[in-house]
């Protein structure tokens, strides 16, 4: 029997079996696919800035998440030999009218006072530093961050996968949990398709799939999913040399010349296609910044569902009246920027010590009726409606 069974293997899943396997726990993980290969595996990969002095859990969650990239980057990359492509490549946040210009300034105004260095550009600056740019209409604010990070999710995944397995940890693909057997105020099993599976502990970490089986559990958390669609392009040479946002799409240049255009926010359940239109309209908007890109190949399209919640913060704790249930899920546009704070702090609790952070914020029995589905700007940054 396992200490703990970790039901879901994207990065958030995989990530806590890495960090609790480290601390010497029996970890298996089982997945009803292959473990990542969902939203995990289709994100950007986009590490924004975080403030580490704040107070927020949030902001404090997100800092300790970025610190910790940088050092299981360099671990990981010595003991698994995969380069995950953590790298500071830095951003350049646009907007192209007044309204998105005013968003601008505020969030940027947030960023100083969080001491996150964001510098306004002008347009001499803007052309200096990326050349290829060349924004159709009027670029009427520009912001540099410096320190915004990135890696390359399926290689983040294949380390980990390698790096659990280097710690024991047991991970199991096709298997689907579909129900619990629960008594005298804990989980005994967790029924799968392969037969009742037991453990001191189980945490669900399903992403957008995590309400319905928390309902199993007398638990209801708002997870839904919100498809993403992403195209990438390869050119001969690197379009751009940072990641490019403008309100919620983005480019992503990768080290080999491979641009990642992204992304769309879609209410369509659990439909993971791609559409000619969006697919469209990620082609146009990559155009109208950077007009090079005509004669790119385009390599691929796919989509992920994020995991969203009302109030744009994840369930993160135990669920209430079980003793050894816990949720790990809802990260929404932030799941890979901080699945390893997660992990620390979720193994943490998981092992009944008091996590480095106050986990109150993000308990899986708040109430949510009067939160937003997709989050407040101020806590998901990348959540800016900038245009
Ligand atoms: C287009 C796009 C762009 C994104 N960009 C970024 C970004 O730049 N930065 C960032 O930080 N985040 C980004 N994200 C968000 C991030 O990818 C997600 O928040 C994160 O991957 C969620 O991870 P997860 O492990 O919770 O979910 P998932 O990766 O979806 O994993 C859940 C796993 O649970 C398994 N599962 C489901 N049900 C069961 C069951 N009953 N039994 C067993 N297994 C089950 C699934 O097979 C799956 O493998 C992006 C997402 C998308 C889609």
């Amino acid at each position: 029997m396992s200490d703990c069974l970790i039901v879901g293997g994207g990065v958030i899943g995989l990530s806590l079996a890495y960090e609790l396997a480290g601390h010497g726990c029996r970890v298996r993980v089982i997945d009803c696919g292959q473990p990542g290969k969902e939203a995990s595996w289709a994100g950007a990969g986009i590490l924004p800035p975080a403030c580490p002095v704040a107070d927020d859990p949030l902001e404090k969650l997100t800092a300790i998440s970025n610190e910790m990239h940088r050092q299981w980057s360099a671990e990981l990359l010595a003991s698994t030999g995969v380069d995950n492509g953590y790298r500071r490549s830095g951003a350049v946040y646009l907007a192209r009218n007044a309204t998105a210009a005013e968003q601008l300034d505020r969030f940027a105004g947030l960023a100083h006072a969080q001491k996150i260095d964001a510098q306004r550009l002008t347009h001499t600056e803007l052309d200096d530093l990326e050349p290829s740019l060349r924004p159709s209409g009027t670029v009427a604010a520009a912001y540099l961050v410096p320190d915004e990070c990135q890696i390359r999710n399926p290689r983040h995944l294949k380390a980990l996968l390698i790096g659990c397995a280097c710690r024991g940890v047991e991970i199991t693909s096709g298997a689907a949990a579909e129900d619990f057997e629960i008594r005298g105020g804990r989980i005994r099993a967790v029924r799968t398709n392969l037969g009742p599976l037991s453990a001191d502990r189980v945490c669900i970490a399903t992403g957008s799939w995590s309400a319905a089986l928390a309902k199993k559990l007398g638990a209801s958390p708002e997870i839904k999913p919100v498809r993403g669609q992403m195209v990438l392009v390869s050119l001969l040479r690197p379009a751009v040399s940072r990641i490019v946002n403008e309100g919620i799409r983005y480019l992503v240049p990768r080290a080999d010349g491979r641009l990642l255009v992204g992304s769309t926010e879609e209410d369509v359940g659990f439909d993971r296609g791609t559409t000619v239109g969006a697919v469209a309209g990620l082609l146009q908007f990559a155009l109208s910044l950077v007009p090079d890109l005509a004669t790119a190949q385009v390599d691929r399209t796919w989509a992920g569902l994020r995991p969203a919640t009302r109030d744009g913060l994840p369930y993160l704790g135990r669920v209430s009246g079980l003793d050894n249930a816990f949720i790990a899920a809802g990260h929404f546009r932030s799941g890979l920027q901080l699945s390893t704070g997660t992990a620390l702090v979720m193994s943490q609790l998981i092992r009944g010590r008091q996590p480095d952070v106050d986990l109150t914020m993000f308990r899986v029995d708040r109430d949510q009726t009067s939160a937003d589905i997709q989050g407040s700007p101020k806590r998901v940054r990348h959540e800016l409606p900038l245009t």
